[in-house]
């Protein structure tokens, strides 16, 4: 399985327009989307769908199911709301079918503006997508306490004492981790304050040659020439593209986004093929 290196975090997995997308980043108890379910993400705790096109969340009933036979308690999985209910009846029926009674699972629908901690501390922010069909991406923050300015100049044990008679001596800071963005035409740059300083951006980059510009704008997905413009705002370390179309070979693929990205891109744009 294709593997790849961002600091202290390892993305696990495929993404291959049409055929699969599942990420994961085993660091954070994380998968985004599941196309597919390899036996080794079973006990990952945490899945979040972009949308409900078959090679982005196919992977579901083989997770639940796995889980529900090995005795584990069922993972956290988050899906956009609309389609959320029909959702539950397929897994209802493919779990009678293969069961004759239900899974036990946890799925949470979410919608663009929704905020949802999940680990001790770590919190997903729901973002608006752009796709053919409803839609989110997904920035993921660790969520740090720390020390209000009033209080930074007073001794441990004043802080002791301060804490000790109930005053609350800490603010709640988030750090952008994670930016998924899923099946999009573009995001938004305000859809949170915290994107664009994300430390790693997965960004998907479906299309990449000029004669493929309608298509891309037709079944809603980025074309490889929208990048740079989007890419500039972004302060992140690393930059991920994913979900090429099987039209490109691997060598296109790392040739044309090199040479159409500018040079000052190069060093922080990873692919994932
Ligand atoms: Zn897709
Ligand atoms: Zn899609």
């Amino acid at each position: 399985m294709p593997l790849l290196q961002c600091g202290n975090w390892v993305l696990e997995g495929k993404s291959s327009s049409a055929v699969a997308t599942y990420i994961r980043i085993k660091e954070l108890d994380l998968i985004f989307d599941l196309g597919r379910c390899p036996m080794n993400f079973i006990g990952t705790n945490h899945v979040f769908i972009s949308h409900f096109h078959l090679d982005h969340y196919f992977g579901l009933p083989i997770y639940i199911s796995q889980r529900w036979l090995s005795g584990m308690p069922p993972g956290n999985i988050y899906v956009p709301s609309s389609g959320f209910k029909q959702l539950k009846n397929i897994l209802d029926r493919i779990s009678t079918l293969d069961a004759g009674r239900n899974w036990g699972y946890q799925i949470t629908p979410v919608e663009a503006g929704n905020s949802i901690p999940f680990r001790q501390n770590l919190v997903a922010h729901i973002l608006t997508g752009n796709h053919s069909v409803p839609a989110v991406s997904y920035l993921i923050c660790e969520v740090r306490k720390k020390l209000k300015p009033e209080y930074r100049d007073l001794s441990g044990r004043e802080i002791v004492a301060l804490k000790r008679s109930g005053v609350e001596i800490t603010n709640e800071v988030q750090l952008p981790l994670v930016a998924y963005l899923g099946d999009t035409r573009g995001i938004s740059l305000d859809a949170h304050p915290l994107l664009t300083q994300c430390k790693l951006l997965i960004c998907e980059c479906t299309f990449i040659t000029s004669e493929h510009r309608e298509r891309a704008k037709k079944t809603k997905h980025l074309h490889l020439d929208m990048l740079p413009s989007l890419l500039e705002h972004f302060e992140s370390e690393y930059i991920v593209l994913n979900h090429f179309s099987r039209r490109y070979t691997p060598e296109l693929i790392r040739q044309e986004v090199f040479k159409q990205l500018p040079a000052s891109e190069h060093a922080r744009v990873h692919l994932f093929l």
